[in-house]
């Protein structure tokens, strides 16, 4: 059998960092960890062929290899998963496709033979086994949550690891929590299930063996859903593994905020390599927290939970919300001064939007208030609701908080508030290559030539050559950041 793993194109977004990777000539930011995850699952004596069309082009002849196309996808990559259909219907090539965006909406794909939804470790031996049998249905779902610790290792081997800035692991999923806007929960559950720290350090051996070096990113929503096995089980495991294999990593994750409680977990993730966070904030209004369910930010100074966790040698980067119910006119404002004031660099600020399946999406259903599906995409615009403000107001109002923290200035200030809270301590032993030097060079010539915020720029270079000289390339780094959410933003006119 011939299979060919096809993961669709992801439009120029927040998170695809596409202006970014063109400093460091790369394609994509990370490579797609839930199909070569598939992948292993598939029998071994199969031929697998993987194209991710963020980095090469899907050609006719590999859709004409295959015996079928397999297809996983999430919301944001709608527009390129259509034309993959057409191509595939065109030339006869049968499609098996699964992930969120088809477990949450397979009813929009009638040209699609097969679906293995929800978790592929329950439904695909059930796909295989009807396959081999001559019989295989349509639809496999299910509403039991798989148990990690057979799930296999990612055949990393099918990737073209150069042309991504990241390699990635799954620890974990699900999420403690219950935010009303959250589909994590709906899709994957509230117990967190874990793989077996064994796993994890055969993860990466492989990526080592492979001869990756550098960012690893840990793709669970929450890294820290169950605390005591991350703190007393998996972390002295990966802290041993990196310290005998001379720290080759660095680590980036998403927590809930209540990691800042912690000193000593989060010292013991400094310690292993993990260097940054992304947290949910959503908002300093206390009503719309409470509304949204976001219990886990109520009731504590998160201005002060960040500082902690910057203190402690973690960047934090943050999600923000707004368009809840009770957000008034003034929540704009009360964003960008909690943004600026956080030493947040990268903020995530995005219109809220009810995915299907979660509690929000159920309420405003209720209230008569849906309007589409979400797109998936942060920085579109676009709300599938009807919000309590005037959208105008609140585009407005958006549009505002965006221009406010992402104009140079207001950056590059939240940049060295950032290193004046931040206790840099991990230090990764990051070698001198030709590609690094070549990234300083364009960034020099790019930001600091061209670009209309130079002068800012080399302020800020100046500023941490003086104060924080050992931060030089993080500030070149969040600046190289920094203009890539400008150009998503189009506030970036050099
Ligand atoms: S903490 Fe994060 S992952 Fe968990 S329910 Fe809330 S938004 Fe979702």
């Amino acid at each position: 059998m011939n299979i060919l793993l096809v993961y669709p194109l992801y439009p120029d977004s927040f998170w695809s960092f596409k202006h970014a990777l063109k400093f460091i000539s790369k394609k994509a930011a990370v490579p797609p960890l839930g199909l070569i995850t598939v992948s292993a699952m598939l029998p071994s004596a199969w031929n697998k062929k993987l194209v991710d069309l963020n980095i090469s082009e899907l050609e006719a002849k590999d859709i004409l290899w295959a015996d079928y196309v397999f297809i996983s996808a999430m919301h944001i990559q709608k527009q390129s998963v259509s034309h993959i259909i057409l191509e595939c219907v065109k030339l006869g090539t049968k499609i098996v496709a699964g992930g969120p965006l088809f477990t949450q909406e397979h009813h929009n794909y009638p040209q699609i033979d097969h679906f293995v939804l929800n978790e592929a470790e329950i439904t695909l031996p059930l796909f295989l086994a009807d396959l081999a049998d001559g019989h295989p249905a349509k639809v496999y779902k299910t509403d039991q949550f798989a148990d990690l610790s057979h799930t296999p290792r990612p055949d990393y081997h099918l990737l073209e690891m150069k042309k991504y800035f990241f390699m990635n692991i799954q620890v974990s999923r699900g999420c403690p929590f219950s935010c009303d806007f959250c589909e994590i929960t709906s899709l994957l559950g509230h117990k967190v299930r874990m793989k077996k720290p064994h796993q994890i350090i055969h993860d990466l051996e492989e990526l080592y063996r492979l001869g990756w070096r550098g960012p690893v990113s840990i793709v669970d929503d929450n890294f820290i859903g169950n605390k005591k096995e991350i703190k007393y089980q998996l972390l002295p495991q990966m802290r041993q593994w990196m310290q005998q294999h001379n720290y080759p990593f660095v680590f980036n994750i998403q927590s809930s905020i209540n990691v800042a409680d912690d000193h000593e977990l989060m010292s013991l993730m400094v310690e292993t390599g993990i260097t940054s966070t992304f947290i949910g904030i959503e908002t300093p209004d206390e009503t719309s927290l409470h509304t949204c369910n976001k219990l886990q930010n109520k009731g504590r100074n998160l201005l002060q939970s960040i500082t902690t966790i910057q203190k402690t040698g973690l960047t934090v980067s943050g999600g923000f919300i707004v368009g809840f119910d009770s957000d008034t006119p003034s929540v704009f404002q009360r964003q960008i001064d909690f943004i600026q004031k956080s030493g947040i660099v990268s903020a995530m600020v995005g219109l809220l939007n009810a995915p299907r399946h979660t509690q929000l999406y159920k309420r405003l259903e209720a209230e008569k208030r849906l309007t589409k599906e979400t797109s998936g995409n942060n920085t579109d615009l676009s709300m599938n609701f009807i919000p309590k403000m005037d959208y105008h107001q609140l585009l407005d109002g958006y549009k505002k908080i965006i221009a406010a923290i992402y104009a140079t200035k207001p950056y590059y200030r939240r940049v060295r508030q950032l290193f004046l809270n931040y206790n840099h301590t991990y230090k990764q032993h990051q070698r001198i290559n030709l590609s690094l030097i070549v990234a300083f060079l364009k960034s020099m010539y790019i930001i600091g030539i061209i670009d209309k915020g130079r002068i800012e720029f080399w302020k800020l270079l100046a500023w941490t050559l003086f104060n924080k000289p050992a931060l030089l390339t993080e500030a070149i780094t969040f600046a190289v950041y920094g203009y890539h959410f400008r150009t998503v933003y189009g506030l970036n006119p050099g």
